[in-house]
């Protein structure tokens, strides 16, 4: 019987793989300038933590989450994102009292939510995100919003659309709280059953409904913006000067309020301008009393996500269909059998010294050799055969040029380095040619 992938997970194979590297490579460099540090938590935590913090209001707790009792009777739930469950990392650990405020970290890593699979949306997808706890000005609100566009600028996705919002303090929140659960309670009749259970516990969270028939009621719904304290409009003014002084234009957004509880005072999100198909390619926020809901000081944070595969899927939309030059840089052909035992201990010695190299196991014709090595898009090809072995000497052979030397087995080390440096060199040449 054949064995399908979970639906809603997907494979990243070879050459897909390297370029979500150099995607995660390019969040890790920015955030590093930034001054964060890495940090790993499980992909498992107690099922209470994301009840406490991503909360029972969001569609995450409500319908989402891989949730399981393990051998021991232990409620365990995978990680549906991983705020969390740094949080509860700086809680186990005290880092919070360890280290200089504010902590600064940034993470990589797989997160499962149970959601209808479609474009841009899986059930195992892959974040990363960074989470900066002990904030004390809106600086900081703005700082990390710098980084995730200086993120998205070093991948060539300049046409971002940067969507911000604030959900103001303790007290508009309140405020604005009530006047949506007293409009909302004139029309909830006629809106969905998710939008009647939001309306008891938190009405906020109705906003960002997406069930087309609820919209024209969401959208004359009470606005936030007209119930923030002097306080929260003017951190909320600030974070949008900050950031236009460094070049970014942001969108404000009334109804974006995002589907995690914990966020409170400025949220923002992440699209493609032109063309948005696969949502928020990230988004993050300020959280206030996240720690210490969990157990933690009472220290505010802000932090944000993006989303590998939508990263992934709008870099290769704008920057086109990438071909990653992976090859080996040599592919040894070896004619016979007395060959092979030479080629293996000579591709040992020359991995050992930093070259990439691939060679054959069976005697196979020069021509479907060739083939192959150029297949893989080895940059040369070295040629054993019975000549070369008593002469102690390696036939090698650019496959761009199609040049052809003849090396001493023993200079093999000093030739193979200038052999290379002058084929990088080449291709250097050659794209600054075409890119003139
Ligand atoms: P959130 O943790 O909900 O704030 O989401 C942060 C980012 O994670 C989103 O902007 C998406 O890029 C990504 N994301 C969230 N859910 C999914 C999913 N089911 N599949 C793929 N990416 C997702």
């Amino acid at each position: 019987m054949v064995i399908n992938p979970v639906k809603g997970t997907h494979d990243i194979i070879a050459e897909e793989a390297n370029i979500y590297s150099g995607i995660e490579y390019d969040c890790r460099i920015v955030a590093e300038l930034f001054g964060f540090q890495e940090i790993r938590t499980p992909i498992i935590e107690h099922t209470p933590l994301f009840l406490r913090s991503v909360g029972e209001s969001s569609d995450i707790v409500t319908k989402e989450m891989y949730t399981f009792d393990d051998k021991g009777g232990r409620s365990l739930t995978l990680r549906p994102e991983l705020t969390a469950g740094v949080m509860r990392s700086i809680v186990s650990n005290k880092l919070y009292a360890n280290a200089d405020l504010p902590l600064k970290y940034f993470y990589f890593g797989p997160c499962f939510r149970y959601e209808r699979p479609q474009a841009g949306r899986y059930r195992q997808f892959h974040q990363f995100g960074v989470e900066l706890v002990g904030a004390t000005s809106y600086l900081q609100d703005a700082e990390v919003i710098i980084l995730g566009k200086r993120i998205l600028d070093s991948l060539g996705l300049e046409k971002v659309k940067v969507s911000i919002n604030s959900l103001g303090d303790d007290l508009s929140r309140e405020n604005y709280r009530k006047a949506l659960k007293e409009y909302f309670s004139k029309n909830i009749d006629s809106m969905c059953e998710d939008c009647k259970r939001r309306l008891e516990i938190n009405p906020l969270r109705i906003l960002d409904c997406k069930v087309p028939e609820d919209r024209p009621i969401i959208e004359k719904a009470p606005k936030m913006s007209d119930y923030l304290s002097d306080a929260a409009r003017v951190h909320y003014e600030n974070v949008v000067e900050a950031l236009k002084k460094v070049g970014i234009e942001v969108e404000q957004d009334d109804t974006l309020v995002r589907g995690l509880d914990y966020y409170t005072g400025i949220v923002f999100e992440f699209h493609m301008a032109e063309k948005d198909d696969v949502g928020a390619i990230g988004g993050g926020g300020h959280y206030k009393n996240l720690l210490a809901e969990i157990g933690g000081p009472d220290l505010e944070g802000v932090g944000l996500s993006f989303g590998l595969e939508r990263l992934y899927y709008v870099f290769q939309q704008v920057n086109g269909p990438q071909t990653m030059d992976i090859g080996p840089d040599f592919f040894i052909m070896a004619m016979g059998e007395e060959e092979i035992e030479l080629s293996f201990t000579l591709a040992d010695i020359l991995r050992s010294n930093g070259y990439a190299i691939e060679m054959n196991y069976e005697t196979k014709s020069f021509k479907s050799l060739f083939k192959v090595a150029e297949r893989k898009h080895a940059k040369f090809a070295i040629i054993i055969g019975e000549e070369e072995m008593t002469k102690n000497q390696l036939s090698v052979k650019n496959l761009k040029t199609q040049e052809q030397t003849v090396v001493k087995t023993d200079d093999m080390l000093m030739v193979f380095k200038s052999l290379l440096e002058d084929y990088m060199q080449d291709l250097e040449k050659k794209s600054l040619e075409e890119n003139k």
